[in-house]
């Protein structure tokens, strides 16, 4: 048995089948030190980025250990890649998947009864087959590989039921003969802090030892536009201007946009563009025009790049908001795999956040609606096709729903499209999926938000601890590129005094309270443009902060403001952006003016005014009461937006209330009594 003490022993075997088996020189960076661990039988969590090498962190130890390493992946397209290079260096390696026939499959296993295998790769759902998980038993396994090991995670961005029967299936596997239990690696590119605790959990390797690294892209500068939307084509065309920015990928919400920019890049540049709507042999020409560099500009929808490695694409451009940090790094990472310098842009505005939760409310039905579709199925088993009339619901609201019931396991979905009915109780966990998702979002929008170099924010998203924690230098942070700003005018000076005072008043609230109480007429575009001048300049602090409540994490950020007069040079630093709108003036010195009369103001302009604040706090309180009772994201019930527009209308009959922007007749006819009781009372 390897001796887990003596490192220094230990490598030489690694180092030399790395070199005489799998032809390479030496390991890159962190793979010694994952190898070593695993081939001394310790269990571990793996998260490096994609390219990073983390299949060999399996590989060699596996190896060196003697037997066969079971790597279970979730798609068939990646077990044919990795057994096919496994082969060709001369390796045993095989697979069983759906795709084969039987009698390969069958032959599958005796090479591994006979001790014939070095590799054996599955697809996780043959782990539920009679049988075949006993089958593996026979044999003690040298190791296990869980590759895309976040799929185990319902927070992993491609969350696979059948990875959940892992945790209960890998015991048995793990004894075989041997006396200690066969090491674990869960592999994966993409887990937050969060997916790497589930991963654990589910594993049952709480023990485990998590190896999260390299993270840091030093060669990515990221900046950050806030950008209404009709601006962003022509930004982009500038952007690319300088020949040293192409090849570049331009990633677009939606088909559509994808088409027109690449329609308005076309004058300038030679573009394509790649989206899930082309044909597979369109996609593939388009995609193979851009690596033979034929094409120099590719607009895309996130579809396109997971099978790319184009080493030398030189920029990056992000036309709208992502949907999760964990998407953005991966496609910023297709930026200079060379080494060389790249360039990373994320276009944004405050509706593009509107947008991503206009899409989470289409993706996450409210919970009363798939009760809607369980309660039927439920009644006895249904086909498919039939449910959306049969419901009198929209067809896409139906589909939607049934795959949510399946993915958190309420229905069972036979081949032939029968819908039955389960005992299992979705509903927490979907409840639980949906609010972290809008949890990503968030996360996004702050990320647009921050104030601090944008190449750390991404490393401690991914829990990279070991990473220096420098700032990386090239981003729009650390280096702002300094004809973009200009000092304040007078107004906007008056303003920015005004908006320090309430914030000073405030130190400690969340910035969406004081902006929805005390930033007057500010929109709250314009107020983060100011909160990121003063934290700048270093007058102000703006702090992450987070609670729990019932169970969840609610995030938020607060400001803390410095000590300073009127005469510290900070005010004289201060910057913004130098496309901003001029202040609006006769408000703002009406504003500055009161706030300069008033310094202990504990307001910035207009305030929300007394009863309106009285219908929120009672709005928010019935909505909390009735999302408890049912079990309930509170916005599946009221969202923030429509609560607040209530709130403000003041209506006081059903026909009022529907007018409410947000209200539908379907809203009104469920809350509206209890809404307008509300709204009257006092
Ligand atoms: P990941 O799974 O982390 O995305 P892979 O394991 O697929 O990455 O490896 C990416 C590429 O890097 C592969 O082509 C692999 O052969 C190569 N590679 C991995 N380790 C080394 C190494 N030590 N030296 C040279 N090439 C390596
Ligand atoms: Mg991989």
């Amino acid at each position: 048995m390897p001796n887990l003490n003596a490192s220094a022993t230990v490598s030489r075997p690694l180092r030399g089948l790395l070199k005489e088996r799998f032809g390479f020189e030496a390991f890159r960076p962190y793979q010694e030190e994952v190898c070593e661990a695993v081939y001394g039988g310790q269990s571990a969590l793996l998260v490096m980025p994609t390219g990073a090498g983390k299949s060999l962190c399996y590989q060699v130890p596996g190896l060196a250990r003697g037997g066969t390493t079971l790597v279970v992946s979730p798609l068939v397209a990646l077990m044919e890649d990795q057994v096919q290079k496994l082969k060709a260096l001369g390796f045993r390696a095989e697979r069983i998947h759906s795709g084969r026939e039987r009698a390969e499959s069958r032959a599958v296993c005796e090479a591994y009864l006979a001790g014939a295998l070095d590799y054996l790769f599955i697809a996780p759902e043959r782990l539920a087959v009679p049988g075949f998980p006993e089958m593996l038993a026979k044999r003690r396994l040298a190791l296990i590989a869980i590759d895309e090991a976040h799929c185990i995670s319902q927070w992993g961005h491609d969350f696979r039921p059948e990875y959940r029967m892992l945790g209960a299936r890998l015991p048995t596997l793990r004894q075989g003969e041997a006396e200690s239990p066969c090491p674990i690696l869960a592999l994966t590119a993409t887990a937050t802090p969060t997916v790497q605790r589930d991963i654990l959990s589910q594993l049952q390797l709480d023990a485990g030892k998590c190896f999260i690294h390299g993270f840091r892209r030093t060669n990515i500068g990221v900046s950050v536009l806030e950008l209404a939307t009709a601006e962003r084509l022509d930004r982009v065309r500038n952007l690319l201007a300088s020949k040293e920015r192409r090849p570049a990928i331009v990633y677009a919400s939606t088909r559509k946009n994808a088409e027109l920019i690449a329609e308005g890049l076309k004058g300038d540049y030679r573009v394509g563009f790649y989206h899930g709507g082309m044909g597979k042999e369109e996609r593939e020409r388009t995609q193979l025009a851009f690596l033979e560099d034929r094409t120099e500009v590719m607009v895309a929808t996130l579809a396109f790049g997971m099978g790319i490695d184009k080493p030398d694409v030189r920029t990056v451009v992000h036309a709208a908001l992502p949907s999760s940090l964990e998407s953005y790094y991966q496609e910023i990472g297709r930026a200079g795999r060379d080494g060389l310098d790249s360039k990373a842009y994320l276009m944004w505005s405050f509706a593009d956040r509107k947008m991503q939760e206009f899409l989470h409310e289409k993706n996450y039905p409210a919970l009363e609606e798939l009760d809607k579709v369980f309660a039927v199925v439920a009644q006895g088993d249904r086909s498919r096709e039939g449910l959306a009339e049969e419901l009198k619901l929209d067809g896409d609201l139906v589909d939607a729903a049934i795959q949510k019931l399946w993915i958190h396991g309420g229905l069972k979905v036979e081949p032939d499209d029968t819908l039955r009915a389960t005992k299992v109780d979705w509903r927490p966990s979907y409840a639980r999926q949906s609010r972290h998702r809008l949890d990503q979002i968030q996360r996004m929008v702050s990320f647009a938000e921050g104030t601090r170099c944008r190449m750390l924010a991404l490393i401690q998203h991914f829990g990279d601890e070991q990473d220096s924690g420098r700032g990386c230098g090239h981003c729009d942070i650390c280096a702002p590129d300094e004809s973009a700003f200009r000092a304040p005018d007078e107004a906007e000076m008056a303003m920015l005094k005004g908006l320090v005072l309430a914030l000073r008043a405030r130190e400690g609230q969340s910035l969406g309270r004081i902006h929805r109480e005390a930033a007057g007429k500010l929109d709250r575009s314009r107020f983060e443009t100011c909160i990121q001048a003063l934290s700048k300049s270093g007058l102000v602090r703006v702090l992450d902060r987070s609670f729990e409540k019932d169970g969840e994490t609610i995030r938020y950020r607060s400001v803390e403001v410095d000590d300073f007069d009127d005469d510290d040079a900070r005010w004289g630093s201060l910057r913004v952006p130098a496309e901003a709108p001029k202040a609006p003036r006769a408000t703002t010195k009406r504003k500055a003016a009161a706030a300069r009369s008033a310094p202990n103001a504990t307001s910035f302009g207009d305030e929300i005014d007394e009863a309106t604040k009285g219908r929120i706090e009672r709005l928010k309180a019935w909505r909390l009461e009735e999302a408890r009772r049912r079990k309930a994201p509170a916005f599946t019930i009221l969202s923030d937006k429509t609560l607040m527009a209530v709130a403000a209308s003041g209506a006081s009959s059903a026909e009022q209330l529907q007018a409410v922007h947000g209200m539908g007749p379907k809203l009104v006819e469920k809350h509206g009594e209890s809404i307008l009781r509300l709204l009257a009372s006092r």
